[in-house]
């Protein structure tokens, strides 16, 4: 049955370069998430004609969702010969703005030196293609298959998930009583399983001033300055903590097995002008200024401890500061997420990649957040992994591509996991 599940991917090799080619060919940038629509209906196309039922859902109402914009997703599902466990494939739809630097038309699925480009070719359209020939084959070679079949093209990924995957999570599509396995087809690469992702917690901190003529700075207060003793106290103390916050996850790179801070923006003072005014500023202390903090962190670390840390040191700083004031906002958080080794999809998985490859895989755990968290946060869905094709470093950069042969084998992965899961003992 192996052998034949693999051929039967094989077959479809050119199939599935053209279906990949043809989904790059639908730009769906996000922002602002555009032809959410047309992809949708593309896929509801293809997946009819193998037996799947579909349902295009709109999120109504989710951010980013409006009458030019609307966040259209598509859930098919297609029945076995009887009742049993439902594997799901889930990709998102969207991708990321161009950029400059490409050499390949962005839109235009490429195949040159056995890579196929485009903006999604690896982050994840390479993998979505691959799933749904996987399917293909899967449904060709084991026609008798129990349980259910589901594949998912969901929006807005790039952007949190919240008119995609969590609208679906939270209407129940991804309830564990209709769905059992879930494999998320993302580029971490044919021969790894990503058991989930760190968590994030994003802030606003504004320090206060006070403002006066700026050539008299002593009658103000200046909010900048205390921005600074904020920054200082960060380099001092927080950096080195971060630092030797070490994980068990095993997260790559390597530099992400700790918990991380960015500082995303910082303003302050008179707003900038527009390149093209002249003038000059006027003189002012300023009376605000703003940073936005990325906090990433790590399963043994609890949010309120991440939270606390940093009104520690900006109390810290009230205490010690002539006027320091300040005043912190959340903006965002998502709680880490990581699915057991000892879950069936990562067994079943597992032992497929060491049928095609030959080799045990990698369990590695993402830097980022991707969609596992609507499953797991909202679905109550454990079973989840990310699998699929593509080189993770390549998502988002210019000339992005997916390996033909990586796709092809991983869909050989995808397909033998269908067979493990949804075919009974024996046959
Ligand atoms: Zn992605």
């Amino acid at each position: 049955m192996d052998k034949e599940l693999k051929e039967a991917v094989t077959a479809r090799r050119a199939d599935m370069i053209a279906l990949c080619q043809d989904l790059i060919r639908i730009p769906t940038r996000n922002p602002p998430g555009e032809n959410y629509r047309e992809i949708c209906d593309y896929l509801d196309r293809r997946l009819a004609r193998v037996g799947f039922d579909t349902h295009l859902i709109r999120a109504n109402g989710a951010p980013g969702d409006s009458e030019r914009y609307p966040r259209w997703n598509i859930i098919a599902r297609r029945e076995g010969k009887s009742p049993g466990e439902c594997v799901h494939f889930n990709s998102h739809i969207d991708v990321v703005e161009v950029g400059h630097g490409w050499t390949f038309d962005p839109f235009g699925g490429t195949v040159a030196d056995g890579k196929i480009h485009g903006r999604g070719a690896c982050d994840m359209k390479g993998g979505l293609a691959a799933s749904i020939i996987a399917v293909e084959a899967f449904i060709a070679t084991c026609p008798d298959y129990t349980g259910a079949i589901e594949i998912s093209g969901t929006a807005d990924e790039e952007s949190g998930g919240f008119g995609g995957v969590a609208y679906l999570a939270e209407n129940g599509w991804f309830a564990p009583e209709r769905v059992q396995h879930v494999i998320i087809p993302e580029p971490l690469g044919k021969d790894r399983i990503c058991l989930g992702h760190r968590g994030v917690w994003w802030a606003e901190v504004e320090t206060k001033g006070e403002i006066a003529h700026g050539s008299m700075p002593f009658l103000g207060d200046c909010a900048v300055r205390h921005m600074g003793a904020v920054l200082d106290e960060m380099e001092r103390s927080l950096f080195p903590a971060l630092a030797a916050k070490r994980t068990d996850m095993p997260v790559v790179p390597d530099g992400a097995k700790q918990s991380t801070l960015n500082i995303n923006s910082i303003h302050g003072g008179a707003s900038e002008q527009a390149l093209d005014y002249t003038g000059l500023p006027s003189p002012c202390v300023p009376d605000h200024c703003r940073i936005v903090i990325d906090r990433r962190f790590l399963i043994e670390e609890r949010i309120e401890d991440v939270e606390a840390e940093i009104r520690a040191l900006l109390d810290g700083l009230s205490e010690t500061r002539a006027r320091f004031d300040y005043d912190i906002r959340e903006l965002h958080r998502v709680l880490p997420s990581m699915t057991e080794k000892t879950a069936p999809i990562v067994a079943t998985v597992a032992s497929a990649i060491e049928t095609v490859l030959g080799a045990a895989p990698d369990y590695v755990v993402s830097p980022g957040t991707y969609d596992q968290k609507h499953i797991d946060r909202i679905g109550k869905l454990k079973n989840c992994i990310a699998y699929g094709p593509g080189i993770l470093d390549l998502a988002h950069k210019p000339d992005e591509y997916v390996g033909i042969d990586d796709m092809e084998q991983s869909a050989q992965v995808m397909a033998l996991s269908l067979a493990a899961l949804l075919m009974p003992e024996g046959t």
